[in-house]
């Protein structure tokens, strides 16, 4: 097969321009893939600057969309592994038959062409910072500015201490439910196919992903058991010393709903897995064994970062090297991280992730335009549901405010519902579908 014949074969998808470069790029890819098949290099479209943004979930779909309302005339470009949006926000509801899949699934390509940008699904296996070229199994794209927003990654290391196979069969076999799709239609038909006893799920330290999902899911699991009479129990073996976030409305909903289908460990990491016989050893040295599971393991920023060189060191270890203001890569002023994989003590939500967009797009463009750059406060507001039929929900809503002593954010207008039992726990049941209506509206139309 010739170069040509390779092109042909390997398939490109994008929604608003060709793929196809001519063959003098095609050499220069060559030149430097290390032995992975090279495809074309995406041309330009346009005259203004390419901005390419990694990551197309709740981040860089807003990123990419206000980055064409700021610079109508960019060359925007989201690079995206998947080939249709699936939600996480909502998707425990979907686990117990909550809510229809159709809800939660949304057109990349319908998100590009409705907000003018260019929707390259293809995979990043490398980033050249120097010669500011992003690689992909499709081929190479450059860039003038870049935005990493790939989100998370798992980090098994505290429970496998470098077992590769344990970590695969952790992966493989139970799931943790925190990164993608593939993952939650798994962890459906566990639930689906439970036929009693104990279903683990752990709740990991550090700034997790989506803090009060977890509990979500082990009320929503509960739930399932209940009203389908299933004798089974719920462990939630939590390394945290106390539920992290809307601790009143979840610990009033385990002991009042689901008192003898929850039972809640605080402060327990697991030491051991036996997984051939079903077990786990805690560090109080408890031997629990459990018919499902689906353990949830800390996280890290993704590991493009790594490849990128731009992962952090020390306490915010794998997660981006940026400056908190403005998302620019320390040292790198054409380089800017945004979601999941920020080093801030923001949320690691949805939400967050979707108001943060809109900084990060204002922060390039006024590079971009030679404006003012004003920084907004992200904004986090999150549902849990607890119970089903009708669904009772509680939440949190809070801004952030930036703290020039220690250099961190810490929670502005802070405000919970807790109190599922009243009619404002139904209301926000209600609320949460309106509210994921609006962020994908936000994401995927004009
Ligand atoms: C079960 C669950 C429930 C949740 N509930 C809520 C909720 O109720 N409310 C809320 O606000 N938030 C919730 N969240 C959290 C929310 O989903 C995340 O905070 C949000 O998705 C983060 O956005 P992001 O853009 O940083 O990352 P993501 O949305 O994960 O997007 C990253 C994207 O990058 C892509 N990508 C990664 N690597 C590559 C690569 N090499 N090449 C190309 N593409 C790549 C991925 O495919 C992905 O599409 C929940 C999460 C889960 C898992």
């Amino acid at each position: 097969m010739n170069r040509r014949d390779a092109l042909k074969f390997v398939g490109i998808s994008v929604a608003t321009t060709a793929v196809l470069g001519n063959e003098a790029s095609l050499k220069n890819d060559l030149s430097n893939t290390n032995g992975v098949v090279p495809v074309a290099k995406l041309p330009k479209n346009g005259k203004g600057p390419r901005i390419v943004v990694i990551g197309g979930g709740w981040s860089g779909l807003s990123v990419a969309k206000r980055l064409k309302q700021y610079v109508p005339d960019a060359d925007v470009v989201m690079v995206e592994q998947r080939t249709s949006f699936v939600s996480c926000p909502i998707s425990n509801l979907w686990l117990v038959g909550g809510v229809e899949l159709e809800f939660l699934s949304h057109s990349f390509l319908d998100a590009a062409n409705n907000n003018g940008y260019t929707y390259f699904n293809a995979s990043v296996y490398d980033i050249d910072r120097k010669k500011r070229t992003v690689y992909t199994n499709q081929g190479s794209v450059d860039y003038e500015y870049l935005v990493i927003a790939s989100g998370i990654d798992y980090d098994y290391s505290r429970w496998t201490k470098g077992d590769a196979t344990l970590e695969y069969e952790l992966r493989t076999k139970y799931p943790a439910g925190f990164q993608n799709h593939g993952e939650h239609e798994t962890i459906k038909g566990k639930i689906k196919n439970f036929k009693g006893g104990n279903f683990i799920l752990t709740v990991p330290g550090g700034n997790y992903r989506c803090l009060p999902a977890p509990y979500e899911r082990a009320c929503l699991i509960a739930d399932y058991m209940k009203k389908n009479k299933i004798k089974g129990k719920v462990i939630v073996m939590d390394e945290n010393p106390e539920i992290t976030i809307k601790a009143k409305g979840f610990h009033s909903a385990f002991s009042e709903m689901y008192k003898d289908y929850i039972t809640y460990m605080p402060g327990t990491v697991i030491e051991e897995f036996d997984l051939k016989n079903k077990k786990v050893t805690t560090d109080f040295g408890d031997d629990i064994s459990f018919s499902d599971a689906a353990f949830y393991p800390r996280v890290r920023g993704s590991k493009l970062l790594e490849i990128a060189g731009i992962a952090k060191d020390g306490i915010n270890k794998g997660e981006a090297n940026i400056d908190q203001i403005t998302y620019q890569v320390i040292g790198d002023d054409r380089v800017f991280c945004s979601g999941d994989l920020r080093p801030m003590t923001f949320s690691k939500s949805g939400n967050t992730a979707n108001t943060e967009g809109h900084n990060v797009a204002r922060s390039i463009a006024s590079r971009i335009l030679g404006t003012k750059y004003i920084w907004e406060s992200p904004h986090t507001r999150c549902y849990s549901v607890v119970a089903l039929k009708p669904a009772r929900a509680i939440f949190v809503n809070t801004d952030y405010k930036w703290n020039d002593s220690d250099k961190t954010f810490t929670f502005f207008n802070a405000a919970t519902m807790e109190d599922w039992r009243v009619k404002a726990g139904v209301d926000a049941g209600k609320a949460l579908i309106g509210w994921g209506s609006n962020l994908y509206q936000d994401m995927f139309y004009k």
